[in-house]
């Protein structure tokens, strides 16, 4: 299988290509040639395997100049750290009590080191870019640059500690991310890690790690050096592809749960900010799981919920800032992958091309049609949310996060909107623990003003369990305290990647 781009004929790579390259040469993502087929035989054959292996079976799909033992060995490296056996275990709710029928199953993505869904696919790109310079014979050392405003640098730094042949480097800013999230990173182990602050705001280090990657002079001081930089986000194959895997086995638990029959249909629904998630679910229908609508799910910043609606794409809108902030998105670069394999590289590059310009596009007729076969989309106020995040723990003593909870009161809204009450598979994508404050809020209760006392706080309320990884925190040494000024960045850079 080979890689080709959105935007316009460029010679076919190989997936490790891809994975290596980030983005293709024209601005484009990657995308599969062709998507490849499972038959509901072969689903069913992945009943009794584990995580790891039905992990190593889907993505090898894709990956096909990577060997079944290549992949098996990633799959076990990726997912060891999970802290439950299933890997991503399915929490059976009965959403609507008067129609049991219609069993939600919440498929918890949030077992990872960093208690987020990223950890799914931040803690296998690692593996498969490590392999992937050995394919393609570079001997050079990857350097990964981040920028964060706080989850996904914990989760890339997780993933990349002590990956050989790969160094990682992360930048926040001092005072823009919690407590917590500047503990996870700061105590970060590993022998190729590096975690600097920035003083500024978030906008401050992207732009700076922007620079570096844009700088020739630095890229070639690097290049002496023997490091070439890459980066790890949600637009590289290699995270979207982990992501499919999980709605294959989230649908075999609905089975050995005995809440469908092999076969049946189900609907899909995700929170949705970058469109990386509902994309791979996407992937995963188009391969031929029974799917029959996928809802996307968002907040207050419901650029999607209108691009579904009414076939325009427009970020031209206010910015809110919400209690779902991994959702706080106008531009869902994903989204460029679907618009590709419902219609071709033409149209998208025209899109994307008046995206830049004028900050909209509208798709046309044939292509609307086609997307609102698939797809459904709903969005959810903060009071909205609150309101799912207390119905749903005083019916069911289940705690969510924020994100989950936009999707569940999305999905409620689709099911009175269209009375479709077939069986879903819900991703919940982080621990009810990674935002605290705000699910003590919906609980009513008044959040202590440290964030520790917050975790013990809403425990004792819940009886939930506080992931190990963020009770171990407090303990946990101080490894990294360097802070920097904006302009220091590149020379942060260089040391590192000399050292
Ligand atoms: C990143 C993230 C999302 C959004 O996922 P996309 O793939 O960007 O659509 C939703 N919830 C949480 C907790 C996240 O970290």
């Amino acid at each position: 299988m080979k890689y080709i781009s959105t935007r316009s004929k460029i010679k076919p790579v190989t997936s490790a290509e891809a994975i290596l390259q980030g983005l293709a040469p024209d601005g484009g993502l990657f995308v599969p040639e062709k998507i490849p087929k499972v038959t509901l035989e072969e689903i069913g054959a992945l009943q009794d395997k584990t995580y790891e292996q039905r992990a190593a079976w889907l993505i090898g799909k894709y990956l096909t100049d990577f060997t079944a033992d290549e992949l098996g060995e990633c799959s076990e490296l990726a997912y060891n750290w999970f802290d439950v056996q299933a890997r991503v275990p399915v929490a059976v709710l009965i959403q609507d009590m008067k129609n049991p029928v219609a069993p939600v199953g919440n498929m918890e993505l949030w077992h990872g080191p960093t208690s987020a869904f990223k950890d799914v696919a931040l803690q296998m790109l690692p593996h498969l870019m490590r392999m992937a310079l050995k394919k393609v014979g570079e001997t050079k050392t990857i350097l990964i640059l981040v920028a964060t405003s706080g989850d996904t640098g914990k989760a890339a730094l997780a993933g990349f500690a002590d990956v050989p042949q790969t160094k990682i480097m992360v930048f926040y800013p001092e005072d823009g991310v919690s407590q917590i999230q500047k503990l996870q990173m700061i105590t970060q182990r590993g022998k190729n890690v590096n975690v600097t602050a920035v003083r500024g705001n978030f906008d401050d280090a992207q732009t700076g790690v922007k620079k570096i990657f844009g700088d020739k002079k630095i890229r070639d001081e690097l290049d002496a050096l023997g490091v070439k930089l890459s980066s790890a986000n949600s637009i590289n194959w290699g995270r979207l592809v982990p992501q499919i895997v999980y709605y294959f086995s989230g649908y075999l638990e609905l089975v050995r749960t005995k809440q469908i029959n092999l076969g049946d249909q189900i609907n899909i629904c995700v929170p949705t900010g970058n469109f990386g998630n509902i994309l791979a679910a996407y992937y995963a229908f188009r391969m031929g799981l029974p799917v029959k609508k996928l809802i996307c799910a968002s907040n207050s910043n419901n650029v999607l919920t209108e691009f579904f609606r009414t076939g325009t794409y427009n970020r031209n809108r206010e910015f809110f800032k919400t209690i779902s902030p991994s959702m706080d998105i106008l531009i869902s670069s994903n989204l460029e992958r679907l618009l590709f394999h419902e219609s071709d590289f033409k149209n998208v590059s025209r899109y994307m091309n008046e995206l830049n310009l004028t900050g909209k596009y509208s798709v046309d007729k044939k292509l609307k049609t086609r997307l609102d076969k698939i797809f459904h989309a709903e969005f959810v106020t903060d009071d909205e949310t609150k309101t799912f995040i207390k119905r749903i723990f005083g019916s069911f003593k289940y705690l969510v996060d924020t994100h989950t909870a936009v999707s569940v009161a999305a999905l409620s809204k689709y099911r009175g909107r269209t009375k479709d009450l077939t069986p879903v598979l819900n991703a919940s994508t982080a621990s009810p623990f990674k935002f605290t404050a705000a699910v003590l809020e919906a609980l009513d209760q008044t959040p202590a003003s440290d964030d520790f006392a917050q975790l013990k706080q809403l425990n004792y309320l819940t009886n939930a369990k506080i992931p190990k990884n963020l009770d171990a925190l407090a303990e946990a040494k101080i490894l990294h305290s360097d802070v920097c000024d904006f302009d220091q960045m590149p020379e942060k850079v260089l040391n590192f990647a000399a050292r």
